[in-house]
């Protein structure tokens, strides 16, 4: 069975689930539609994308992950991978973040930002008065870079193996459609559009990726290296300009986090 195939099965699986789920008979997606992507030849992203009006977020997110698990195109870091990383939250999210690229929690869990970055990162969202599942994570890459034989750690993806994975990520901020998106450091901000400053001069200000708000900040890790109240602060700024563009409603107690004397 293709992945395509075995894409669609899984897309016919889950709208039956979600068809019990809410007791209806009819969602947006016709049988028509899914057979117009098994049968394509040369079915892919493109295809997802012209489907846009018909399948519901979450079908089209789960398809789009079927050809990234499938994906090798950049072969080495397919070699080295425990299994891809896609990402994950809210379908309809109005906020997204976006990382670099998984590392070795993520590699093994399979979801994007665990380990003590990715609690880092749970708990800004959640002083921002959202869940995880409020808002969508990915990350540039679906792949974890790939490491020398016994050596530990992570290191950033490169230029290439980024534009070899844009598509997919492209694809799912056109899925998703989010208000706003947050790039989690310089990387992944490069990645996006290619902006080469410091995030000390990007950080603060108003970016835009297909027309759509960018605010780039720092990555949960630099915060865990350097976790001076000055440099949290930073970023909780950062998230206070999120949280004025989307209308969340903000406290006095949320203004004044990480002031010094707070
Ligand atoms: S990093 Fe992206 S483009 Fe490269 S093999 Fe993994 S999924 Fe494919």
């Amino acid at each position: 069975m293709s992945s395509l195939q075995a894409a669609t099965a899984l897309l016919e699986q889950s709208l039956r689930t979600r068809r019990a789920l809410l007791g209806r008979t009819r969602t947006g997606v016709t049988r028509e539609s899914l057979a117009r992507l098994s049968q394509a030849p040369n079915a892919g992203l493109s295809q997802i994308s012209n489907l846009k009006s018909e399948m519901p977020s979450s079908a089209r997110l789960l398809a789009l992950n079927e050809a990234v698990r499938a994906c090798r195109k950049c072969e080495h870091l397919a070699a080295f991978r425990t299994q891809t990383v896609f990402g994950i939250g809210n379908p309809n999210a109005d906020l997204m973040f976006v990382g670099e690229a998984p590392g070795f929690d993520e590699d093994k869990q399979g979801e994007p930002f665990v380990g003590r970055a990715g609690e880092l990162l749970t708990k800004i969202i959640t002083a921002m008065g959202l869940t995880r599942d409020d808002v969508y994570i990915a990350n540039v890459l679906n792949c974890r870079p790939d490491m020398p034989k016994g050596s530990t750690g992570n290191r950033p993806p490169e230029a290439l193996e980024m534009q070899r994975c844009l598509p997919y990520l492209r694809e799912q901020i056109a899925i998703i459609q989010p208000r706003i998106l947050v790039a989690l450091g310089k990387t992944a901000m490069t990645g996006l559009t290619g902006a080469d400053e410091s995030m000390s001069s990007m950080r603060g200000r108003w970016f835009s990726f297909e027309n759509i708000p960018l605010l780039p900040t720092y990555h949960p890790s630099y915060l865990l290296r350097n976790d001076s109240l000055s440099e949290k602060r930073k970023v909780w700024e950062d998230m206070l300009l999120v949280m004025e563009k989307l209308g969340l409603p903000i406290s006095e107690k949320q203004r004044g986090f990480f002031r010094s004397g707070s």
